[in-house]
């Protein structure tokens, strides 16, 4: 914390959270299809996501995302602490950054796994030169 040039950013700039839930098609998808269904039957207002079970984006195996509001943070981390089970769990914050997002402000539960990092940056870096376009 002795960086004095260290921006201090409000947790304004959230707009809202995503939960990437992780697995292997062929050892823990079933695990990951009793999560989803604990979470509906647990009645959080989340949107859940399609489910990937190849890599995609930054995601280096299957997935399926859970978006959800800054104002469930304090209900859903906990109880995905207690009941994530053998899915690892990556819970990021989406403001104006996502290559932060998805890096330095990235929370863990269970195995940290590798995103791509530099693919984020590349489909970053092309959605901004499509919009570029678009206005030009
Ligand atoms: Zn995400």
């Amino acid at each position: 914390m002795n960086d004095p040039g260290r921006t201090v950013r409000p947790v304004t700039d959230i707009t809202d959270y995503h939960a990437h839930v992780y697995y292997d098609e062929g050892t823990s998808k079933a695990a990951a299809q009793q999560l989803r269904a604990a979470i509906v039957a647990a009645g959080f207002e989340v949107a859940l996501g399609r489910w990937h079970d190849d890599p995609v984006g930054p995601h280096p195996v299957g997935s399926f995302q859970i978006a959800f509001a800054a104002s469930d943070f304090a209900s859903l981390v906990p109880w995905l602490a207690l009941n994530h089970g053998q899915n690892a769990v990556l819970i990021h914050p989406n403001t104006d950054d996502p290559v932060a997002d998805h890096s330095d402000h990235a929370l863990w539960l269970g195995r940290q796994l590798e995103l791509d990092i530099p693919l984020l940056k590349r489909l970053l870096a092309k959605f901004r030169a499509s919009e570029k376009d678009d206005t030009a």
